[in-house]
């Protein structure tokens, strides 16, 4: 005997019931019975209208769309295979829901009537289309014995297994069919075995029978690694224990109703689940002949739980406090999912369906109402809304590193534990955490554990040369990140006034054209809701503009959970309070602030520093090139050109800021000083560099930059002469920035043709470090440090640091 139970998503439609059909008759060798649910989403419509007739409401449209869904499924199915038999009476159920309106109350035994009314249409449906095959109905009231009220009944398999073989024997046939979710109590009222309870009908059956094996046909190929509804990549799990599958659906894995294993487990019998859209797959296969090795076998989550403490004096060492609680809660029927116990045995808390929560209030209330009038108990402190992750396998026992890698997940994910729990043969762990955050934390420990594709999902503050040019990177890595298993998505742009964000990950090819047409400015909240709704987990803000309201934002971009790169030098070099808040946000957090593109465009410097700094080193001195359109304007003025010549050739070549002034100034030098020293761990201001710029005083003044260069010959000669001066020396004018015995210094300096700075030119920068470690000769880091190429390469490299931990 073999047992196959179809689920509603199997039996929506005709087209659905046709195809279970075809595939029992397919399966035909021995005898079989099948298990079957109501067409899908029916007992919905039918808890629907119960609560609308107890309440009072006029519920005839939800009658009629019931009645008419029942009619129209006999009438297809008849146009097929000839009269239904054993037809559920719909008049019956109609009068049922006019009497519960009537008194406005119903009660359990009427409830499990209505709700499992669904299950009876299928039964009769499908033995209609397996009429050839003389398939017989089974009375499920007559077969599954049940204790334990009418709605969440239990089975009494000893009383089920004498029932079942006395049904048997009646009318022997080789296909059985019986509806799911229903049973009887002793004496004799149909019970229902709680939600989602035909798969529990299903074991329970081939427990008495003992059953070559229990088959579950449901609409995933079997039970995967975590919910596929909401983790595209889940996997399936060809083998699990009983234990392991009892685990996953008691914490959530809908796949199975969690009463479903033991009955099976206990007569050793196998259960598999399969699809019935997708008969051929292999399904997964629950039992305990096949151990596999792997430590952890999937991820499940359970929503919609309040969590409720008990403490106070009373309940330090008093026997039995806690077997109060329980028995209590036992008593009004609350079923417990997870409890926990402080050390102190000062408290107790546990979860409870959030449904259930006035019942366990009141529960609670009156048990301890005289411990409470004496103040031995504090009130009950509940926290609502919330979830349990939980990791489930049973080879975790023999694998050290799991629960921290767990827990380290929720804290990437961004998530606060509320409680904790483990059982005591270690093949699950359990985190109770905030439910809105359900969704992330799944999600990352699903990455972490399972697919090991670690993504990064970016967001792009500015589209200029750099932001642009970055986005042309990210495309053309895609084929080298995928080797590299790393998901890297771009799901936002945005220019100064507009923004564009799209779910599915920003096109390349149109980005542009999308970003034009939106109406919508960069606002942090609108980003963060995106990636809530996106459940993304490694969301970085990526900054390649120069604004300073956007730099003024960062500790904010951190505490709403965004990494933060930086090709912008405003927030490294605003004030040393803000610059500390930053560094507190990135630790408090758990978030990364990457500003590497800071210094030397894409050259490695702050990376350096922060290693060198880090291993114990200390800064004697600094003296370096920093502006790569000052080294590229010098070395021109080293071949003979005149100043505003040397500018006018660095600004055709892309090699000075869109206005010149800002590199002649000497402030964006001093920027980069300041962050050198700052990493070297001195507490500077911008104002403590001191600067001589390349203009005389008053120079830069008036905002046209087309008026600037137009006066900038007026200073040629005056330059040309200190050009002549130093070369006369056999020197070379170089705009460098120095530190030393802690004072910064940026501004022109003649310096030897002989001497390690002289070759520095055409955009080239050098830093030259010299430290406790690196003495008498210096540290040395040499490269382009400009051009839009280089620093988007610097961003991107910042991007994926965001992945290490
Ligand atoms: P049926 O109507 O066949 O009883 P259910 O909807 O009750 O089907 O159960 C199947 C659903 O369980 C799947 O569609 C899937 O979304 C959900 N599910 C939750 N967790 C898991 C899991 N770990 N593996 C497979 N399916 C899961
Ligand atoms: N039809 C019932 C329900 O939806 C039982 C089941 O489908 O397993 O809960
Ligand atoms: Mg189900």
């Amino acid at each position: 005997m073999r047992v196959l139970k179809f689920g509603g998503s199997s039996l929506a439609d005709l087209a659905c019931l046709q195809q279970v059909a075809q595939l029992v008759k397919a399966q035909l060798k021995d005898e079989m019975l099948l298990v079957l649910s109501a067409p899908g989403g029916m007992t919905d419509s039918l808890v629907a209208l119960a609560s609308s007739a107890e309440q009072g409401f006029d519920y005839s449209e939800q009658w009629d769309a019931l009645a008419s869904r029942c009619d129209s499924l006999k009438v297809a199915v008849e146009a097929e295979c000839g009269q239904v038999q054993n037809w559920p009476d719909l008049d019956e159920l109609k009068n049922k829901l006019a009497g519960v309106k009537l008194i406005q109350c119903c009660p359990d035994q009427v409830r499990a009537y209505i709700i499992s009314f669904g299950e009876r249409v299928s039964v009769a449906l499908m033995q209609c289309l397996l009429s050839s095959h003389n398939a017989r109905y089974l009375e499920a009231t007559d077969c599954i014995a049940s204790t334990n009220g009418h709605i969440d009944a239990e089975a009494d398999l000893v009383a089920s297994k004498i029932r079942f073989q006395a049904a048997l024997k009646v009318s022997p046939a080789t296909i059985y069919i019986m509806p799911g979710f229903t049973a009887s109590n002793e004496q004799g009222q149909l019970t229902t075995l709680g939600r989602n309870g035909s798969d529990y009908s299903a074991a329970i059956a081939a427990a008495c029978l003992e059953a070559e094996v229990c088959q579950i046909w449901t609409d995933v190929d079997g039970v995967y690694s975590a919910d596929p509804r909401y983790i595209k990549k889940a996997t399936k799990v060809d083998f699990l224990s009983y234990k392991e599958a009892m685990e996953l659906s008691y914490f959530g894995a809908k796949v199975l109703h969690p009463k479903t294993i033991l009955p099976c487990a206990k007569a050793g019998v196998p259960c598999e689940i399969k699809n019935t859209h997708n008969p051929e797959a292999q399904g997964s296969l629950i039992s305990n002949d096949n151990v596999s090795s792997e430590p952890v076998k999937a991820l499940s989550s359970l929503q919609n739980l309040a969590m409720l403490t008990v403490s106070g004096p009373g309940m330090k060492g008093k026997v039995g406090m806690a077997s109060k609680v329980f028995n209590a809660l036992a008593h009004d029927n609350v079923s417990i999912v997870l409890i926990t116990q402080s050390s102190c045995e000062f408290s107790i808390s546990f979860c409870v369906h959030e449904s259930d929560l006035p019942l366990a209030l009141d529960a609670l209330q009156t048990a301890f109402e005289l411990e409470s009038q004496a103040g031995l108990i504090e009130p009950v402190q509940v926290q609502r809304n919330l979830a349990i992750v939980t990791l489930v396998g049973d080879n975790m026992r023999a694998h050290k590193g799991l629960a921290a890698k767990f827990f380290a997940s929720l804290a990437q994910a961004q998530v606060n534990i509320v409680a904790i729990a483990q059982d005591s043969t270690e093949s699950a762990i359990s985190a109770v955490i905030d439910g809105e955050l359900c969704n992330d934390a799944v999600k990352v420990c699903h990455e972490n554990f399972f697919t090991h594709i670690p993504s990064i999902d970016v967001f792009l503050l500015g589209c200029g040369l750099v932001g642009q040019e970055l986005i042309k990177q990210l495309e053309r890595q895609q084929t080298w990140l995928e080797k590299r298993n790393i998901k890297l998505n771009l799901y936002g742009v945005a220019n100064s006034r507009q923004l564009h964000l799209d779910g599915e990950g920003i096109a390349f090819d149109d980005w542009q054209q999308k970003l034009a047409a939106s109406e919508q400015a960069f606002d942090l909240k609108l980003v963060e809701q995106f990636v809530r709704q996106n459940h993304l987990i490694n969301p970085v803000l990526v900054d390649c503009t120069s604004s300073d309201a956007l730099a003024a934002q960062y500790v904010d971009f951190l505490n709403a959970g965004f990494h933060v790169v930086a090709a912008n030098k405003k927030a490294t070099t605003s004030s040393y309070a803000y610059y500390q808040d930053l560094i507190a946000a990135t630790q408090k957090n758990n978030r990364k602030f990457l500003y590497e593109t800071n210094v030397g465009a894409g050259l490695p410097v702050i990376d350096n520093l922060q290693s060198l700094f880090g291993a114990g080193d200390e800064l004697l001195e600094f003296s370096g090139i920093l502006s790569g359109s000052l080294s590229y304007i010098f070395g021109a003025l080293q071949d003979g050109l005149s100043l505003s010549e040397a500018t006018i050739k660095a600004k055709e070549s892309g090699f000075t800021e869109p206005d010149p002034r800002d590199d002649l100034s000497g402030t964006d030098v001093a920027r980069k000083l300041l962050i050198i020293a700052r990493e070297a761990g001195m507490k500077l201001e911008l104002s403590d560099i001191e600067v001589e710029s390349v203009l005389p005083v008053g120079f830069a003044q008036g905002d046209d930059v087309a008026e600037f260069m137009a006066k900038l010959p007026s200073l040629d000669a005056a330059f040309s002469d200190r050009i002549q001066s130093a070369a006369s020396e056999d020197k070379v004018l170089r705009y460098v920035g120095t530190i030393n015995a802690g004072h910064c210094k940026v501004g022109i300096e003649a310096v030897d043709t002989k001497h390690a700075l002289a070759v520095i030119r055409d955009g080239e920068n050098a830093l030259a470090i010299l430290s406790e470690y690196y003495q008498p000769r210096p540290f040395v880091i040499r490269g382009y440090g400009a051009g839009s190429a280089v620093t988007a390469a610097g961003v991107f490299a910042d991007i994926l640091k965001t992945l290490s931990r």
